[in-house]
């Protein structure tokens, strides 16, 4: 195994989905430390083989598909998990903290840098006394723990989206992981025997199931391995809470305030507030745990592992730490606190001044002006995005508006969310995507059926014109919202101009209802479509005329272009934008575009990689729509070079063999910081 933080958690994800597609019995073990054998198709046990970077390890596989699956396994294993690419950042290391420290201070382990003073804010999340009981029906008491199970796979599922439109694609798939523990035969196995063989009522068993599993973590050598636990305890107190009927309650100081808690899950860390919290320190976990890269990815300072004592100030005392030393004060002396506040202001300068260049319109050396825009999903990020220095909104994501419910929402209900971002917006663009879901989300009140392709399937427009009085509906919500702002439209997988003239037809069906009822909505409202079908982007020429504007999805458009499934470990790779088939029907897209006079955007997640953003505008894009933190380096990315000189390095692109030779040929031209 050779990549560095060896069968991690993303990882040891990809490996255990890989492993889960096949029929056999597949088993793995760490040759090196010589374990036994243990199931590829549990999250826990492939994680705490303790596989690190020059570790070697057996995989064994008996069935009617083990030579594929081990073929597969043997490829993921190759191609380095597909981790190739991404470094850590430095911090990430896991520093053990210094041992001695002065009076009145702490020292724990740098997590996040960056200085923070203020107030103590303790955080201690209330979860109820467990019952323990016995029961005597053990079926109802299984089915029990599968709905919460399930339930709580949603939630997780949403964090995730949440957590990808606040810090990006990478950082998210943390909650990967998190759904897997979930699905692991081990874990479900253990809860389950206490049910059927002790009697014991769901949420007794599963504690004491999730207990036992974060402990054998706990007793791994690694602390890498050791802070896995924190990460089973969040999934495992998720489920409690749901089986015990108590709602979450993440974090959310009053005031802003320093964040002090044992420890804190990443469910948690994904949903904090940035105003409110002005720095986290925590008694227990490590750099590498992922409410750490979690805090690192929305810029909170941070430091962890301080110890209990952290534990005992008071709610309100004042404290500082130094998120780049690692050390904390309660109620600092004045020396100290004159010094820290001179180091943070520096700091905030340094962080100012990159926001600065980053709330300066983004446009190449020599002017050419590119509109860098975020994704978003609702208020909260809008404003983050902002922060960033976003100059709109390229893509609204609102399936969230629609999952996880028994009726779909309202217009009522739509319009006070499309109002609030608009109003965040003031007069920036502001594109709404019409909903998107599809067979791999299913909705109780839409009667899917399963499918065996869903990405194939009923999704996007398609269900949208199937289902008329869900456009209908949001299409009001929209408009109504539009009033004073300037909001837009777009339609999701348009394969077909029939897909665009039905749509259109129900717009403005819908605006002249307005009309009638005097409801006020803008004048002008563009609607303009999603090109992420290849079929769209081959004819494009055939469509543009028909819309107001493009948006490249380049995430599907990649996956349908190079026939690889962006969620299987196996192909996913395949599925790269820079690929110069993807390129090619870019291209394409944007010549068609520009012929008639309309602007094209990207909003997959290839806009926000600073190398691949060069090459689009390279290719005439006009727009990139990406998570909000990458907006500052790709500002700076496009600020060092010069249209003519992307423009010429693009159709060179063109021509090239795969991606890799794309990628590599942009680093060595441009170097650009990703
Ligand atoms: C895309 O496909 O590139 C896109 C932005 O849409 P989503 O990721 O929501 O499918
Ligand atoms: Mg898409």
């Amino acid at each position: 195994v050779r990549n560095r933080l060896g069968l991690h958690a993303r990882p040891a994800a990809r490996f255990v989905t890989t492993a889960s597609r096949f029929q056999s019995r597949i088993t793995v073990r760490n040759v090196t430390r010589g374990t036994d054998p243990v199931n590829a198709k549990s999250i826990n046990q492939v994680a705490t083989l303790g596989v690190r970077q020059g570790h070697e390890i057996a995989i064994t596989a008996e069935g009617p598909d083990a030579v594929e699956a081990l073929a597969a396994l043997k490829a993921l294993v190759e191609s380095n998990f597909g981790e190739e690419e991404v470094a850590l950042p430095p911090e990430a290391e896991a520093r053990p903290a210094p041992t001695t420290a002065a009076a009145g201070e702490l020292v724990g382990i740098p997590a996040s840098p960056g200085i923070a003073i203020g107030p103590a804010h303790l955080y201690i999340p209330t979860t109820a006394e467990v019952p323990q009981h016995t029961v005597d029906d053990p079926e109802g008491e299984w089915a029990v723990l599968e709905e919460a199970m399930a339930v709580a796979e949603e939630e997780i599922r949403q964090v995730r989206a949440r957590a990808a439109a606040q810090v990006g694609e990478y950082e998210a798939a943390i909650f990967d992981a998190h759904a897997l523990f979930l699905e692991d035969p081990a874990l479900r196995d253990r809860a389950r025997s206490y049910i059927f063989e002790e009697k014991l009522n769901a949420a007794a068993a599963w504690q004491r199931a999730v207990e036992e599993m974060a402990e054998s973590y706990r007793r791994l050598d690694d602390p890498y391995m050791q802070a896995r636990a924190a990460d089973v305890m969040d999934v495992g107190r998720r489920v409690l809470r749901l089986l015990l009927g108590e709602t979450a309650h993440p974090p959310a100081p009053e005031r802003p305030s320093i964040l002090v808690a044992e420890d804190l899950t990443p469910s948690d860390t994904a949903q904090l507030d940035k105003e409110m919290v002005l720095g986290i320190c925590t008694a227990l976990g490590g750099a590498t745990s992922h409410s750490a890269i979690l805090a690192r990815a929305l810029g909170i300072p941070a430091v962890v592992g301080v110890g209990p004592r952290i534990l005992q100030v008071q709610e309100g005392e004042e404290l500082a730490l130094d998120g780049t030393s690692g050390r904390v004060w309660v109620r600092p002396p004045a020396k100290v606190k004159a010094r820290l506040e001179t180091e943070r202001q520096e700091w905030v300068e340094v962080e100012a001044h990159m926001r600065e260049a980053a709330h300066r319109p983004g446009a190449t050396r020599d002017g050419h002006r590119v509109h860098v825009l975020a994704n978003i999903i609702g208020v909260a990020d809008a404003r983050t995005a902002l922060d960033y220095g976003a100059e709109g909104v390229g893509l609204m994501r609102t399936e969230f508006l629609f999952v996880n419910r028994s009726q779909p929402p309202s217009e009522e209900e739509q319009w006070q969310v499309y109002r609030e971002v608009a109003e965040v917006m003031g007069s920036r663009p502001l594109i709404i995507r019409t909903v998107d879901v599809g067979g791999d989300k299913p909705i109780p009140y839409l009667q899917m059926e399963e499918e065996a392709n869903p990405f194939l399937g009923w999704r996007g427009i398609r269900l949208c014109l199937d289902r008329p009085d869900l456009l209908r509906t949001q299409m009001r919500a929209i408009l109504r919202a539009s009033s004073g702002h300037d909001v837009r439209i777009m339609l999701p997988m348009v394969s077909t101009l029939g897909e665009v003239k039905a749509a259109r037809e129900i717009f403005e069906e819908v605006r002249a209802a307005l009309e009638r009822e005097g409801l006020p909505f803008a004048k002008k409202v563009p609607l303009g479509i999603m090109v992420e079908v290849p079929a769209a982007a081959v004819l494009a020429d055939v469509l543009a005329p028909h819309v107001d504007f493009f948006s490249i999805g380049t995430n599907d458009l990649s996956q349908y272009t190079m026939a690889a499934d962006r969620t299987n470990a196996r192909v996913a790779p395949l599925a790269d934008g820079m690929h110069p088939a993807v390129l090619r029907l870019i291209q394409n897209a944007v010549t068609a575009a520009h012929e008639v006079g309309i602007p094209v955007g990207v909003c997959g997640e290839m806009a926000g990689d600073p190398a691949a953003a060069l090459v689009l505008v390279g290719l005439g894009v006009d727009d990139l729509s990406m998570n909000a933190p990458a907006i500052p380096r790709v500002k700076a990315a496009l600020g060092a070079v010069t249209l003519p000189e992307l423009q010429a390095f693009a159709r060179e692109a063109l021509a090239m063999p795969d991606a890799t030779a794309v990628r590599r040929a942009v680093r060595e031209r441009f170097s650009p910081h990703s």
